[in-house]
Protein backbone atom coordinates (compact mmCIF):
# COMPACT_ATOMS: atom_id res chain seq x y z
CA UNK A 1 0.00 0.00 0.00
CA UNK A 2 0.99 3.54 -0.88
CA UNK A 3 1.91 5.80 2.07
CA UNK A 4 0.13 8.98 2.22
CA UNK A 5 2.21 12.09 0.65
CA UNK A 6 1.87 15.47 2.08
CA UNK A 7 3.69 18.27 0.25
CA UNK A 8 4.20 21.98 0.52
CA UNK A 9 4.83 24.07 -2.64
CA UNK A 10 5.43 27.44 -1.06
CA UNK A 11 5.65 28.99 -4.41
CA UNK A 12 6.94 32.63 -4.63
CA UNK A 13 6.75 32.79 -0.94
CA UNK A 14 9.15 32.63 2.03
CA UNK A 15 12.46 34.64 3.29
CA UNK A 16 14.96 33.57 6.03
CA UNK A 17 12.42 34.44 8.74
CA UNK A 18 9.88 31.52 7.31
CA UNK A 19 12.67 28.90 8.57
CA UNK A 20 10.87 28.70 11.78
CA UNK A 21 7.88 27.51 10.30
CA UNK A 22 10.08 24.51 8.55
CA UNK A 23 11.17 23.94 11.60
CA UNK A 24 8.05 23.58 13.43
CA UNK A 25 6.33 21.68 10.46
CA UNK A 26 9.03 19.24 10.39
CA UNK A 27 8.48 18.83 14.13
CA UNK A 28 5.15 17.92 13.98
CA UNK A 29 5.64 15.65 11.19
CA UNK A 30 8.25 14.05 13.15
CA UNK A 31 5.22 12.75 15.47
CA UNK A 32 3.01 11.40 12.39
CA UNK A 33 5.90 8.85 10.94
CA UNK A 34 3.65 6.81 9.03
CA UNK A 35 2.90 10.28 6.62
CA UNK A 36 5.79 11.31 4.39
CA UNK A 37 6.02 15.20 4.55
CA UNK A 38 7.93 17.28 2.09
CA UNK A 39 8.12 21.15 0.99
CA UNK A 40 9.20 23.39 -1.63
CA UNK A 41 10.37 26.34 -0.12
CA UNK A 42 11.65 28.62 -3.04
CA UNK A 43 15.41 28.22 -4.98
CA UNK A 44 16.83 30.60 -2.78
CA UNK A 45 15.91 28.97 0.49
CA UNK A 46 16.41 25.28 -0.22
CA UNK A 47 20.14 25.07 1.28
CA UNK A 48 18.90 27.09 4.64
CA UNK A 49 16.01 25.04 5.12
CA UNK A 50 18.20 21.59 4.48
CA UNK A 51 20.83 22.89 7.09
CA UNK A 52 17.75 23.76 9.45
CA UNK A 53 15.94 20.14 9.29
CA UNK A 54 18.22 18.19 8.45
CA UNK A 55 17.47 14.65 6.85
CA UNK A 56 14.10 15.76 5.76
CA UNK A 57 12.38 15.92 2.78
CA UNK A 58 12.95 19.00 0.66
CA UNK A 59 12.51 19.75 -2.80
CA UNK A 60 12.79 22.34 -5.67
CA UNK A 61 9.40 23.63 -7.51
CA UNK A 62 10.88 23.51 -10.76
CA UNK A 63 14.32 22.32 -12.41
CA UNK A 64 15.78 22.62 -16.43
CA UNK A 65 15.85 19.95 -18.34
CA UNK A 66 19.56 20.34 -18.74
CA UNK A 67 22.19 19.18 -16.16
CA UNK A 68 24.55 22.81 -16.73
CA UNK A 69 25.00 25.34 -19.45
CA UNK A 70 24.51 28.51 -20.59
CA UNK A 71 20.53 28.89 -19.26
CA UNK A 72 20.74 32.30 -17.52
CA UNK A 73 18.28 32.36 -14.39
CA UNK A 74 17.80 28.58 -14.51
CA UNK A 75 18.54 26.07 -12.24
CA UNK A 76 19.75 22.59 -13.41
CA UNK A 77 18.32 19.16 -11.25
CA UNK A 78 22.10 18.47 -9.74
CA UNK A 79 21.96 21.78 -8.31
CA UNK A 80 18.95 21.22 -6.27
CA UNK A 81 20.49 17.68 -4.89
CA UNK A 82 23.76 19.33 -4.44
CA UNK A 83 21.89 21.88 -1.87
CA UNK A 84 20.04 19.20 0.10
CA UNK A 85 16.96 18.76 -2.18
CA UNK A 86 15.71 15.55 -2.07
CA UNK A 87 12.91 16.12 -4.77
CA UNK A 88 11.25 18.26 -7.21
CA UNK A 89 8.14 19.35 -8.55
CA UNK A 90 7.71 19.92 -12.32
CA UNK A 91 5.36 20.97 -14.89
CA UNK A 92 3.11 23.08 -11.72
CA UNK A 93 0.46 24.62 -13.67
CA UNK A 94 1.60 28.24 -13.20
CA UNK A 95 4.82 27.22 -15.02
CA UNK A 96 3.21 25.48 -17.71
CA UNK A 97 0.77 28.95 -18.49
CA UNK A 98 3.29 31.14 -16.87
CA UNK A 99 6.25 30.14 -18.67
CA UNK A 100 4.96 28.39 -21.74
CA UNK A 101 6.32 24.98 -20.79
CA UNK A 102 4.89 21.95 -22.70
CA UNK A 103 4.29 18.59 -22.30
CA UNK A 104 7.37 17.84 -23.70
CA UNK A 105 9.70 20.42 -21.47
CA UNK A 106 8.42 18.77 -18.29
CA UNK A 107 8.92 15.64 -19.34
CA UNK A 108 12.40 16.48 -20.02
CA UNK A 109 12.47 18.10 -17.04
CA UNK A 110 11.24 15.23 -14.59
CA UNK A 111 14.12 13.06 -16.81
CA UNK A 112 16.47 15.49 -15.62
CA UNK A 113 14.98 15.47 -12.20
CA UNK A 114 15.29 11.55 -11.73
CA UNK A 115 18.92 11.25 -13.80
CA UNK A 116 20.18 13.45 -10.68
CA UNK A 117 18.26 11.26 -8.18
CA UNK A 118 15.73 13.16 -7.24
CA UNK A 119 12.23 12.53 -7.02
CA UNK A 120 9.22 13.68 -9.11
CA UNK A 121 6.13 15.61 -8.44
CA UNK A 122 4.55 15.88 -12.18
CA UNK A 123 1.66 18.58 -11.96
CA UNK A 124 -1.43 17.65 -14.63
CA UNK A 125 -4.83 19.54 -14.40
CA UNK A 126 -7.55 21.32 -16.49
CA UNK A 127 -8.71 24.48 -17.06
CA UNK A 128 -12.22 25.56 -16.11
CA UNK A 129 -13.18 25.88 -19.50
CA UNK A 130 -12.22 22.09 -20.07
CA UNK A 131 -13.74 21.24 -16.98
CA UNK A 132 -17.05 22.93 -18.20
CA UNK A 133 -16.84 21.14 -21.72
CA UNK A 134 -17.10 17.53 -19.71
CA UNK A 135 -13.10 17.42 -21.15
CA UNK A 136 -11.28 16.91 -17.75
CA UNK A 137 -10.57 13.48 -17.85
CA UNK A 138 -9.15 13.40 -21.62
CA UNK A 139 -7.02 16.16 -20.95
CA UNK A 140 -5.27 15.21 -18.30
CA UNK A 141 -4.91 11.99 -19.70
CA UNK A 142 -3.03 13.48 -22.34
CA UNK A 143 -1.20 15.13 -20.22
CA UNK A 144 -0.18 12.39 -18.49
CA UNK A 145 0.80 10.13 -21.41
CA UNK A 146 3.07 13.59 -23.26
CA UNK A 147 4.62 14.45 -20.15
CA UNK A 148 5.19 11.77 -17.97
CA UNK A 149 8.58 9.58 -18.87
CA UNK A 150 8.58 6.17 -20.26
CA UNK A 151 11.44 5.60 -17.94
CA UNK A 152 10.58 6.39 -14.13
CA UNK A 153 11.45 4.45 -10.34
CA UNK A 154 7.94 4.16 -9.44
CA UNK A 155 9.73 4.76 -5.87
CA UNK A 156 10.51 8.32 -6.77
CA UNK A 157 7.91 9.22 -8.81
CA UNK A 158 4.44 10.84 -8.15
CA UNK A 159 1.61 12.94 -10.00
CA UNK A 160 -0.16 15.67 -8.59
CA UNK A 161 -3.30 16.05 -10.01
CA UNK A 162 -4.10 20.04 -9.98
CA UNK A 163 -7.19 21.51 -11.49
CA UNK A 164 -6.04 24.74 -12.57
CA UNK A 165 -9.59 26.34 -11.43
CA UNK A 166 -9.11 24.98 -7.78
CA UNK A 167 -5.89 26.49 -7.38
CA UNK A 168 -5.63 29.38 -4.80
CA UNK A 169 -9.46 30.46 -5.37
CA UNK A 170 -11.13 28.13 -2.27
CA UNK A 171 -13.63 26.12 -5.08
CA UNK A 172 -12.13 22.15 -5.12
CA UNK A 173 -14.21 19.65 -7.05
CA UNK A 174 -16.61 17.24 -5.72
CA UNK A 175 -15.04 13.92 -4.33
CA UNK A 176 -16.63 11.72 -7.10
CA UNK A 177 -14.78 14.42 -9.67
CA UNK A 178 -11.50 13.25 -7.97
CA UNK A 179 -12.16 9.87 -7.40
CA UNK A 180 -13.28 10.09 -11.28
CA UNK A 181 -9.89 11.75 -12.34
CA UNK A 182 -7.46 9.82 -9.96
CA UNK A 183 -8.94 6.09 -10.98
CA UNK A 184 -8.61 7.43 -14.92
CA UNK A 185 -4.85 8.34 -14.17
CA UNK A 186 -4.14 5.33 -12.09
CA UNK A 187 -5.63 3.29 -14.95
CA UNK A 188 -4.07 4.69 -17.64
CA UNK A 189 -0.43 4.08 -15.55
CA UNK A 190 -1.43 0.73 -15.53
CA UNK A 191 -1.94 0.50 -18.85
CA UNK A 192 1.45 2.10 -19.56
CA UNK A 193 3.67 0.64 -16.59
CA UNK A 194 1.65 -2.40 -15.37
CA UNK A 195 2.18 -3.76 -12.14
CA UNK A 196 4.88 -0.92 -11.12
CA UNK A 197 2.18 1.76 -11.31
CA UNK A 198 0.70 0.69 -8.22
CA UNK A 199 3.39 2.25 -6.33
CA UNK A 200 2.97 5.36 -8.32
CA UNK A 201 1.33 7.93 -5.87
CA UNK A 202 -1.59 10.61 -7.04
CA UNK A 203 -1.68 13.70 -5.06
CA UNK A 204 -4.57 15.87 -5.16
CA UNK A 205 -3.84 19.64 -5.26
CA UNK A 206 -6.13 22.80 -5.01
CA UNK A 207 -7.78 24.86 -2.30
CA UNK A 208 -6.47 21.87 0.11
CA UNK A 209 -6.69 23.32 4.09
CA UNK A 210 -7.28 21.84 7.41
CA UNK A 211 -11.43 21.51 6.81
CA UNK A 212 -11.17 19.29 3.85
CA UNK A 213 -8.30 17.98 3.53
CA UNK A 214 -9.69 14.23 5.17
CA UNK A 215 -12.16 14.31 3.29
CA UNK A 216 -10.09 14.59 -0.14
CA UNK A 217 -7.24 12.00 1.41
CA UNK A 218 -9.90 9.82 2.20
CA UNK A 219 -11.20 9.46 -1.49
CA UNK A 220 -10.26 6.59 -3.60
CA UNK A 221 -6.60 6.75 -5.06
CA UNK A 222 -5.56 10.01 -3.70
CA UNK A 223 -2.39 9.23 -2.14
CA UNK A 224 -1.90 12.79 -0.26
CA UNK A 225 -2.23 16.46 -0.94
CA UNK A 226 0.02 19.11 -2.90
CA UNK A 227 -0.86 22.41 -0.84
CA UNK A 228 -0.25 25.77 -1.63
CA UNK A 229 -1.53 28.91 0.40
CA UNK A 230 -1.92 26.44 3.53
CA UNK A 231 1.40 25.27 3.48
CA UNK A 232 2.93 28.39 4.40
CA UNK A 233 2.73 28.03 8.00
CA UNK A 234 2.47 25.32 10.62
CA UNK A 235 -0.54 26.62 12.26
CA UNK A 236 -2.39 25.56 8.70
CA UNK A 237 0.06 22.76 7.00
CA UNK A 238 0.32 20.70 10.59
CA UNK A 239 -3.65 19.73 10.12
CA UNK A 240 -3.32 18.35 7.28
CA UNK A 241 -0.70 16.44 7.72
CA UNK A 242 -2.75 15.09 10.81
CA UNK A 243 -5.67 14.25 8.50
CA UNK A 244 -3.54 12.07 6.61
CA UNK A 245 -2.26 10.39 9.43
P1 LIG B 1 -3.41 26.27 -3.16
O1 LIG B 1 -3.34 25.19 -2.12
O2 LIG B 1 -2.95 27.60 -2.68
O3 LIG B 1 -4.74 26.28 -3.86
O4 LIG B 1 -2.32 25.88 -4.29
C1 LIG B 1 -2.32 24.60 -4.81
C2 LIG B 1 -1.11 24.42 -5.61
O5 LIG B 1 -0.96 24.97 -6.69
C3 LIG B 1 -0.03 23.58 -5.05
O6 LIG B 1 0.94 23.30 -6.00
Amino acid sequence: TRRKYVVGNWKMNGLKEALGEARAIFAAADTHPGVDVALCPPFTLIGAMAAAAPGKAIGGQDCHSAASGAFTGSVAAPMLADVGASLVIVGHSERREGCGESDADVRAKAEAALAAGLSVILCVGEPRSVRESGGAIDHVLAQVAESVPDALDPQRFAIAYEPIWAIGTGLVPTVADVAAMHGAIRSALADRFGDAAQAIRILYGGSVNGDNAAELLDTGDVDGALVGGASLTAAKFVPIIEAAA
